[in-house]
């Protein structure tokens, strides 16, 4: 049975991958200070497996 499942990414230089479960906790900006886009909201991706 196929599933779709999501990640949410920091398009910014740290390049975070944060997992739907985390960000649907409260995590949905960048949280890294030394990346350019710090602080700035997480990309939706759907994971193909
Ligand atoms: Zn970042």
């Amino acid at each position: 049975m196929k599933k779709k499942t999501f990640v949410y990414v920091c398009l910014g230089s740290c390049g975070a991958v944060v997992s739907e479960r985390r960000y649907k906790a409260g995590l949905k900006k960048c949280g890294a200070e030394s990346c350019n886009m710090h602080g700035s909201p997480l990309a939706k991706r759907e994971v193909i497996d």
